[in-house]
């Protein structure tokens, strides 16, 4: 009996080495160590040893049971190993093939356009506001003085949001002027870029939804003349020293005087070209000095304080400034358009 128990182990262990992958593996440990096994098989034979006998071929049987359960996990540690450099070889990484292009987009137009204002009003000491996009009509509307029955409130013109015509979505960022105006200390000088709303539909020149720079000043003795002076720097800085520009009377409930700011046409210097519509001028922006009404619904003294304000259209500037014809370009994403700026 201890022969064939030192054949088992001899053939087994020869077997073992033979093996090449997990599956003859396993049918290697059935065959050896199983319960149908070769090993199993002789050690149910024991029971015919003599007493003597017993003891020394049963721990003989276990230190071969044993030598085989070793041999069976070194192999198969060997097996996974060769398994493994096998794929490592296989799935082996050339750094030398050129990749593929990672292209890094950049600001849009628009907000580069936006980026210089911030930076011009900055720099004279303003603060930049942000603003709730869902406004209160009180906001839009009531405190800026456009009273009800005004044209700019009707529902052709306006997002609503409730039948009462209270909730809305801002039509400009105006509103910004009566919430720094009602949580700030005076002096007060914000600028408050952000989107508005209007119904209008989709052509060169409108979209329902548009960007708006605001600017709001207030302080003691506040004139005209600082409205002209500071826009008039803000355009020299935009389009360049000497640029020249006209202010226009115009009316806006929440401004008294209102004004309308002309740029002189980069185009053709004032003479005329289809730039310009021929007008030589291009409307920039609307400003005025806040209306004595509207800064006493702030709680603020008009005996001693005054203000100027004005708002301009972000889209109309870019397009401007990067020669854009039509205003739908900068809403479509299209990356031909966007990687030339
Ligand atoms: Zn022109």
């Amino acid at each position: 009996m201890k022969e064939t128990l030192e054949q088992i182990k001899a053939s087994a262990l020869a077997a073992l080495d033979a093996t090449k992958d997990l599956a003859e593996l396993d049918t290697w440990r059935v065959k050896y160590l199983g319960k149908k096994g070769e090993l199993t098989a002789l050690l149910k034979q024991m029971g015919g040893l003599s007493a003597e006998e017993r003891p020394i071929m049963g721990q003989l049987a276990n230190e071969v049971r044993e030598a085989l359960t070793e041999g069976l996990e070194a192999r198969k540690e060997a097996i996974e190993a060769e398994a493994l450099n096998a794929r490592l070889a296989e799935e082996v990484l050339d750094v030398t093939i050129p990749g593929s292009p990672l292209t890094l987009g950049h600001q849009h137009p628009m907000y580069l356009v936006l980026d210089e204002i911030k930076d011009i009003f900055v720099g004279m000491g303003f603060e930049c506001l942000d603003g709730p996009e869902v406004e209160l009509a009180e906001y839009n509307f009531d405190r800026l003085n456009a009273e009800e029955g005004h044209p700019s409130r009707d529902w052709s013109d306006t997002f609503y949001f409730d039948t009462d015509s209270r909730v809305m979505l801002r039509s400009q960022t105006s509103p910004m002027q009566i919430r720094a105006m009602e949580t700030r200390q005076l002096p007060i000088r914000i600028i408050s870029p952000g989107r508005v709303y209007r119904k209008d539909e989709v052509d060169a020149t409108h979209s329902p939804m548009f960007h708006q720079v605001e600017g709001l000043v207030v302080d003691k003795g506040i004139t005209m003349a600082d409205l002209k002076g500071t826009l008039n720097t803000v355009v020299e800085t935009l389009y360049g020293k000497g640029t020249k520009t006209r202010f226009r009377p115009h009316h806006f409930p929440f401004t008294e005087p209102s004004c309308e700011m002309d740029v002189q046409c980069h185009k053709c210097g004032g003479v005329g070209c289809p730039t310009c519509k021929f007008e030589g001028w291009i409307e920039l922006l609307g400003a005025g000095m806040v209306h004595p009404k509207v800064l006493e619904g702030c709680g603020i003294d008009t005996e001693v304080y005054s203000g100027w304000a004005f708002g301009m259209g972000l889209e109309r500037t870019a397009m401007r400034r990067f020669k854009i014809a039509d205003l739908r370009l900068i809403f479509e994403n299209d990356v031909r358009f966007l990687t030339q700026f």
